[in-house]
């Protein structure tokens, strides 16, 4: 059976996932280069909640993600919110593969046209949120946005993304060329606030879940994982 150490903060270590359960529903997996996304649920005593894992078996596919697990603790005021919230990396002791495991947050789009104006000035928004926190994230596209109808538009796959980015506004590439797709004026976005959504109150309630999951999570000793 393969042992797993969790890749930051010592706090459990995750001898093998039992309650980790890929689901086909979900869109079943699929391949992004050398890492595997897999869809399921992942359950503790009562509570269920659903998540994405990604999955690397090569040194530099394990890279990506220890990247991308660096810019979601950079992130982490903003996850729940503008990006899905991460429940931890994972590395296999045995093989040096690794995990990272996230909640699921939403459908891939297919095309920014298949938003709403709302729901693109709203994504618009949450990147420049993202700038706002250094980071940039150098793939926007449709691939890399989810949606769900309660939570809106977020932003996935941080693999690609810089640190240290100091935005200028109007004057940023990343944020004009998105703005010109969206087909929206990039000035007047910048100058009122993010929308609110009619569906705060469950936004609410799901980010209480997810907190309770991961403190859970923290002091559980066993997860089990069925391929
Ligand atoms: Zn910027």
């Amino acid at each position: 059976m393969a042992t797993w150490q969790q890749a930051q903060g010592t706090l459990c270590y995750i001898h093998y996932f039992s309650a980790l359960r890929p689901e086909a529903s979900y869109g079943s997996c699929r391949h992004d280069g050398d890492i595997i996304i897999s869809f399921g649920r992942l359950v503790f005593w009562l509570l269920e909640t659903r998540i994405v894992a990604k999955a690397a078996y090569r040194s530099s596919a394990s890279d990506r993600l220890l990247h991308e697990f660096a810019v979601y603790n950079l992130l982490y005021t903003l996850q729940g919110v503008v990006i899905p919230s991460l429940f931890g990396l994972y590395r296999n002791l045995d093989d040096g593969s690794s995990i990272l495991v996230t909640s699921y947050a939403g459908v891939t789009l297919e095309d920014f046209d298949a938003l709403s104006l709302p729901d693109r000035k709203i994504l618009l928004l949450r990147v420049a949120r993202l700038h706002q926190m250094g980071v940039l994230h150098n793939d926007l596209e449709p691939r890399n946005v989810v949606f769900s109808k309660r939570s809106g538009p977020r932003i996935i796959d941080f693999d690609s993304a810089t640190l240290g980015h100091t935005c200028t506004g109007l004057s940023c590439k990343e944020l004009y060329d998105l703005a010109h797709r969206l087909r929206l004026d990039l000035g007047a976005e910048l100058s009122r606030p993010e929308p609110s959504r009619p569906t705060r109150f469950w936004f609410l309630v799901t980010s209480v879940y997810v907190f309770i999951f991961f403190i859970l999570s923290m002091a559980m000793y066993r997860v089990r994982y069925t391929a």
